[in-house]
């Protein structure tokens, strides 16, 4: 079993493809040493959410391999992999229930404490104040009733509340105003300083304090390096 005590990623070498025989990724051979900060730009299209997929194994490489530590991740359990990683993803769809089941989701055993901790990290509070139902409004079928910022809101508490040793975010600000992205952003540095952090972005705020920034076209890597470097 994967006891992730370090939370360092290496993929090396890495290909793969969809059902179809198109090559979706090509050769991708990078590291992520435990606390860092690394950023993955790139056109649309060009692999981004791919990686992450593989990363927590909704796909099986085709050729190449993926540690987690010191352990290709086909040799861990899928349980324990998924308990080492916590992601918010590019479209969150959350399930019918109360907001406090959806952010609790994976932590029954979560204290109150840590989840108001989490709610205020995640820049919910106001939202939640104002609603007349607080944390027990029924968000409704897939989140429905929540907006896009809402529900990655949500999906950020969620994944705070995880403390998983590996947090990655799929443009996990994406349907914000750059307001609220901004205190996001602010709140995740926090989160990520005690983590190993990947983060997808389109927009230059989100990257500029990476450590790493890989630069994805068409597949593959077209180039990396710190944001001054590059
Ligand atoms: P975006 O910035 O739009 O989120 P991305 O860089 O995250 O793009 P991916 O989602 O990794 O891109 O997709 C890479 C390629 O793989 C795209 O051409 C996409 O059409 C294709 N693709 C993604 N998911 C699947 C799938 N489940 N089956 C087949 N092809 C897929
Ligand atoms: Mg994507």
């Amino acid at each position: 079993t994967l006891t992730v005590s370090q939370g360092k990623i290496t993929f090396n070498q890495v290909s793969f493809h969809y059902a179809a025989e198109r090559p979706i990724l090509n050769n991708i051979s990078f590291s992520i040493t435990p606390g860092q900060k690394v950023a993955v730009v790139g056109e649309s299209g060009s692999g981004k959410s791919t990686l992450v997929k593989l990363l927590f194994r909704f796909y099986d490489v085709n050729s190449g391999a993926i540690k987690i530590d010191e352990l290709a991740i086909n040799q861990v359990e899928q349980a324990s992999l998924r308990q080492a990683i916590a992601i918010v993803p590019q479209d969150t769809v959350l399930f019918n229930a109360s907001l406090f089941d959806n952010i609790q989701y994976g932590r029954p055993d979560a204290s109150e404490q840590e989840i108001q901790r989490a709610i205020d990290l995640a820049h919910l509070r106001q939202f939640i104040n104002s609603l007349p139902e607080g944390l027990n409004t029924q968000v409704g079928e897939r989140g429905l009733k929540l907006s896009g910022g809402e529900k990655q809101r949500v999906a950020i508490a969620r994944a705070i509340l995880k403390k998983a040793p590996i947090m990655v975010f799929d443009e996990a600000t994406s349907s914000l105003d750059s307001h609220s992205e901004q205190s996001i952003l602010q709140a995740l540095k926090e989160v990520a300083k005690d983590h190993t952090s990947l983060v997808i972005a389109h927009r230059l705020s989100t990257i500029i304090d990476a450590d790493n920034i890989i630069v994805m076209s068409q597949g593959q890597i077209a180039e990396q390096g710190t944001h001054q470097h590059l």
